[in-house]
């Protein structure tokens, strides 16, 4: 992380006219560069607004914005707003322009030229998965859902914005296509490095899409913030432990890899060696499975005792239990839980890229996986504390 925030807010307020509560409470927050800082929390703790006061959209009622140390909350708007790129959930593209002229809205702005412009647009589209021959005289009503918030993101980055806003921008595609938005736009932020401030009020949508996440309650106050592992594993107090909701526990495995596992000797044989083996191996390791490998070393089936016994070096066909798929060490220990739970022996086998058999991860190795997590999230905090 770079020294200087990208966007500092400093005891930033809101109160709307004819309330006497904030909407925004004297919240101090940093943005760094090209991080995506995801503002999670529930309906009407603050999250738009607090968004809004960035770009100043909204007015502050007091407080300072800083970007790249720059005190903007007296700078001229427009141009303020040149430099931000904005995507809201609706869209809000232009329904009598086509296509290019929604994209080129800011760079028109800014006076470009007409040929830098268009390149610029033809660029953008193709950016977000949009055949420019295709879609750049249409107008919006002649688009899907998907589609027009693909425009939403090309327009919001017509001017090569180096901070971008974006509120709900996937809160009204149906769930398939929002899936597919959300791994394109991560795709692609892995390419520009934009500083972003994505609000959502769906916590697993925060957790994919957030380099770190703050857990906002009313009046946008900071409950916590911090990455998702972290987070996940170490929810500071019940508020923020009941909005990530049952299930937190697991979905932070999704964090973890098979290659952080420390996993000791599994007995296995292979196809040519003797039953007797096996059964040999089993016993010595008090285990109930065996992994039975193919000549080039790659796993098979799983064995049992009995299943090798009466068997004859050669001749296990039909033995024992399918293996299901295997794990890379890659792969995450989400989905070494997922495997595991359909496998017949309740564990499953670990290769390297030729398929050869590395080791079996069972669950007592998730198990304590996560409560190192645990362990280490809540070292960090009692850390934090006596800093
Ligand atoms: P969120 O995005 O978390 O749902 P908002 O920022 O939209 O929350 O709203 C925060 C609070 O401010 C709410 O109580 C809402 O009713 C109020 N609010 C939002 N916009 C306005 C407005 N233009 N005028 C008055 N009150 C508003």
């Amino acid at each position: 992380m770079s020294s200087q925030p990208k966007i500092h807010l400093d005891r930033v307020a809101k109160t709307y006219p004819g309330s006497r509560i904030p909407a925004v409470d004297e919240l101090t927050l940093d943005v760094q560069e090209g991080e995506i800082l995801v503002l999670v929390g529930p309906s009407g703790c603050g999250k738009s607004t607090t968004l809004r006061l960035i770009n100043r959209m909204i007015e502050p009622s007091s407080g300072r914005i800083m970007l790249d140390g720059e005190d903007v909350t007296k700078a001229n708007p427009d141009k303020l707003r040149r430099r931000i790129g904005y995507v809201i959930q609706q869209i809000g593209l232009f329904p009598h322009q086509t296509i290019s002229q929604n994209i080129a809205t800011v760079p028109k702005m800014l006076g470009w030229e007409k040929d830098r412009i268009h390149e610029r647009t033809e660029q953008l589209l193709t950016t977000v998965g949009l055949d420019p021959e295709q879609y750049r005289d249409r107008y919006p009503k002649e688009l899907s859902g998907g589609q027009a918030q693909r425009v939403g993101v090309a327009r919001a980055l017509g001017a090569d914005p180096d901070i971008m806003l974006m509120d709900e921008p996937f809160g009204a595609i149906d769930p398939i296509t929002r899936e597919r938005l959300q791994n394109e736009f991560l795709r692609l932020q892995e390419e520009l490095r934009k500083t972003i401030v994505f609000v959502t009020h769906d916590i697993d949508e925060a957790i994919k899409m957030g380099d770190r996440i703050a857990i906002l309650g009313e009046r946008s106050t900071i409950r916590q913030i911090d990455t998702p592992e972290r987070i996940l594993a170490y929810p500071v107090d019940d508020f923020v432990d009941d909005f990530i909701g049952t299930g937190s526990t697991i979905k932070g495995l999704n964090f973890q890899q098979v290659s952080g596992l420390k996993i000791p000797d599994y007995p296995a044989i292979s196809v040519s060696d003797d039953p007797q083996k096996g059964i040999a191996a089993l016993q010595e390791a008090g285990r109930e499975w065996l992994v039975l490998l193919d000549d080039q070393g790659r796993p098979v089936r799983w064995l049992r005792e009995d299943d090798l016994r009466g068997a004859a070096p050669g001749q296990y066909d039909g033995r024992g239990e399918e293996l299901g798929d295997h794990l890379s060490p890659d792969d995450t220990l989400f989905h070494a839980l997922e495997l595991m739970v359909q496998s017949a022996a309740g564990k499953t086998c670990v290769v390297d890229e030729a398929g050869r058999f590395q080791g079996v991860v069972e669950m007592a190795h998730l198990n304590k996986a996560i409560r190192r997590a645990q362990y280490e999230a809540r070292a960090h905090y009692e850390e934090l504390e006596r800093a």
